[in-house]
């Protein structure tokens, strides 16, 4: 008979599972990084903490992604879902008109769309592509710690069973998006004292949409606490959300969808679109104030990804290409350090100053969005000195590529500061609107709501 009294007195070590690298959060970073190392051969996990289909905001995508998704080989997947977008209206009510812009304007022509997507049907798509090319992929695992050692790191997550799965990873990748994993551990996650927003969105059919070959561009409305988009969908829903400064949202008294349809009130030309609108699943979602930046995205074994680094607002669409762009520079970084470790210091400093270009390039325009004189510009796109195709360019996301539209960009810049010279006391006025709007109001009721209906 086997001699148990010893074997019960040891306790239970918990299985260590080795891999190459850990991916953690199956978004477009996630998987997009995922499905690049695998390809060069290398054993990745890559674990979600949700399972896909799952929902997510953020279903505009920009020109410069169309070559990433032919690069990851999805692009033919990615367009049979998508809302072919050529461009984006610009609504302001203290306008007549309404103004059109192109991304065949842009100063490359040779990216003129991209796509409206639902994201559950992306981040599937890009989750299952992962797969497809060699990552060992799980959902409904999360991750729970992370410990560093010599060698790598010792990964634990939780499965919905409540059991829990432990690896060394050689290198750890943080894709959790806005849940900021490794930004919470190592308290690197800095709240962007330069901007302040939050978010309430919902899905409506019936919705009136532009014609023709406009009927999938993007629609910003301005209105007087911030801007809406109005993003068509593929299946005929549309994706209509508030993007407006903290304290208004603060000011709710009223159940979320009351406040919601009021605030579209707001904003007429988008509330006569949506006259006879049906809102889906009587659902109205609301996000809290999301802005921040991280104080570094590398280390010796680790690097963070999209929104696990930074965060911007969306007025621009930019977050799943800047997502995607990090995965790509981010797969060049983890076979650097895993290759040639002499050379990894060299490339976490180019690495570091890419994940800060994007956010800084939209930040500019971003903190002067609401202010007249963007507005202005923005309502009156004009191409004197090749400015406009510059911005068009911005618009699409090329900004990492050798189009040179910098100096383009540097004279709407000028412009920009020229106009607010000769309208001082406008500019003054918007620029005290804009310190008050984005001043702190503490934890916000929205950050608590989500699908209340
Ligand atoms: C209101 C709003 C509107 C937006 N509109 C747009 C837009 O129109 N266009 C655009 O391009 N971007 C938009 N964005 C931004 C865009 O959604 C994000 O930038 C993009 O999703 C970032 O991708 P990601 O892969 O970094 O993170 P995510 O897409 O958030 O993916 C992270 C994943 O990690 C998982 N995860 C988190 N923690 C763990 C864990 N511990 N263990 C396992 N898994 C975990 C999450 O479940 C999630 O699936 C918007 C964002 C907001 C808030």
């Amino acid at each position: 008979m086997p001699d148990t009294s010893t074997a019960s007195a040891i306790p239970e070590v918990p299985t260590i599972e080795g891999c190459d690298v850990f991916v953690i959060g199956g978004g477009p970073a996630g998987s997009t990084i995922a499905a690049l190392l695998a390809q060069q051969g290398r054993d990745v996990v890559l674990v979600e903490k949700e399972h896909h289909p799952r929902f997510h905001i953020g279903e505009s995508l920009l020109p410069a992604n169309v070559d990433l998704f032919r690069r990851l080989g999805v692009h033919d997947q990615v367009d049979a879902i998508g809302m072919k977008k050529w461009g984006i209206e610009f609504v302001s009510i203290e306008h007549a008109h309404r103004s059109y812009v192109e991304f065949a304007d842009a100063w490359d022509k040779t990216m003129p769309s991209a796509w409206q997507v639902r994201r559950s049907e992306l981040d599937e798509l890009l989750f299952r592509n992962a797969a497809t090319r060699g990552a060992r992929t799980l959902e409904g695992c999360k991750v729970r710690d992370v410990q560093f050692d010599d060698s790598g790191a010792i990964v634990q997550a939780q499965l919905e069973d409540g059991s829990r799965r432990t690896w060394h990873a050689r290198f750890v990748v943080d894709a959790s998006g806005r849940d900021t994993f490794l930004g919470n551990k190592l308290k690197s996650k800095e709240k962007n004292p330069e901007h302040n927003s939050t978010a309430l969105f919902g899905h409506f059919r019936k919705v009136r949409r532009l014609e023709g070959k406009r009927e999938g561009n993007i629609s910003i409305c301005w209105f007087p606490h911030g801007w809406f988009w109005f993003i068509p969908l593929a299946d005929g829903t549309t994706s209509v959300g508030a993007v407006c400064w903290p304290y208004y949202l603060k000011q709710r008294e009223k159940p979320l969808k009351d406040f919601f349809f009021d605030t579209i009130a707001m904003c007429p030309e988008l509330a006569d679109r949506l006259k006879a609108a049906e809102l889906v699943d009587d659902a109205v979602h609301a996000t809290g104030n999301f802005s921040y930046n991280g104080t570094h995205c590398t280390g010796d074994r680790y690097l963070m990804l999209g929104d696990a680094f930074a965060f911007i607002d969306p007025m621009f669409s930019s977050g799943v290409y800047l997502a995607m762009h990090s995965a790509f520079d981010g797969a060049d970084l983890v076979a650097t350090a895993l290759d040639r470790p002499a050379e990894h210091a060299k490339a976490r400093r180019e690495f570091e100053q890419m994940m800060r270009k994007g956010p800084r390039e939209y930040s500019w325009f971003i903190y002067r969005a609401t202010n007249p004189t963007i507005r202005d510009m923005f309502m009156h796109p004009n191409n004197f000195m090749r400015v406009k195709e510059a911005l068009m360019s911005l618009l699409a996301g090329d900004i990492y590529g050798s189009t040179p539209m910098w100096g383009g960009l540097r004279r709407f810049k000028m412009l920009y500061y020229a106009i607010s010279w000769a309208n001082a006391k406008r500019t003054w006025r918007g620029w005290r609107r804009h310190k008050e709007n984005i001043r702190d109001m503490g934890k916000l009721q929205g950050e608590t709501i989500q699908n209340e209906g």
